[in-house]
């Protein structure tokens, strides 16, 4: 990935970007077990506590393999499509177990009872985690929305609202990241940020409010609001 050296107020720079403790440990946004071996180089890294780094680990290994069982349409380790969520599922057989027990065959169709709070968790993480990293505005107020849906179940209207960005009233602040990336597209739209083709990309703004969208495995759309 292409670095972009922050160059706004780094008063948050030692803060956890979840929580606001002091903190000199550090967490990637997105978390690697979203991604393939190898890495992109120059992940997007911000400040974590402990506590935040190691308390989402569980969904954050939920999310991703739940997005890959669903696109291969089993929870069988030999099936599934990604190397690392094969490995998770062969070595958690809890997690395995949990997922096999919410898929279900309904009519010729195979469904999975999710576990909503799970992917809130995480989703409403990566949103704070972007937040401060592109746009250096820390968000640890409680957002006005997080929602997550996958693509392929979005209206035409709501596809088109969600791909839409336009150019905003309202600069990033001067020297963040989005700034120094709005500075160079003309007419100063925001972009996509492909962090892994085909498995991750993301975009932050601020409009009327802080936004943050993710796609994930290009699957599963998701967005977080701080109005
Ligand atoms: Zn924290």
């Amino acid at each position: 990935m292409e670095q972009i050296r922050n160059f706004g107020d780094e008063r948050q720079v030692a803060q956890c970007a979840y929580c606001g403790r002091d903190t000199p440990t550090r967490d990637h946004v997105p978390s690697r077990v979203l991604l393939d071996e190898p890495y992109p180089e120059n992940l997007p890294v911000v400040p974590a506590c402990r506590e935040c780094n190691e308390g989402f680990s569980a969904d954050e290994e939920y999310v991703a393999c739940l997005i890959d069982c669903v696109i291969s349409g089993t929870t069988s380790p030999e099936k599934v499509q990604r190397e690392k969520v094969r490995r998770i599922l062969l070595n958690k057989q809890a997690l395995t177990a949990r997922l096999a027990a919410t898929r279900k065959e309904k009519r010729g169709a195979t469904e999975y009872s999710i576990e909503d709070s799970r992917v809130r968790n995480l989703v409403l993480k990566l949103g704070r985690g972007h937040a401060l990293f592109e746009l250096n505005e820390p968000q640890y107020e409680k957002p006005s929305s997080v929602g997550y849906i996958p693509l392929l179940l979005l209206s035409d209207s709501a596809r088109a609202r969600f791909d839409h960005l336009q150019a905003s009233a309202v600069w990033p602040e001067v020297g963040s990241r989005a700034m120094q990336r709005l500075a160079r597209t003309s007419p100063g739209i925001p972009e996509w940020i492909v962090v892994q083709p085909s498995r991750y990309r993301y975009v932050a703004f601020v409009d009327d409010a802080v936004v943050v969208r993710m796609v994930l495995s290009e699957y599963l759309a998701c967005e977080v609001i701080w109005s």
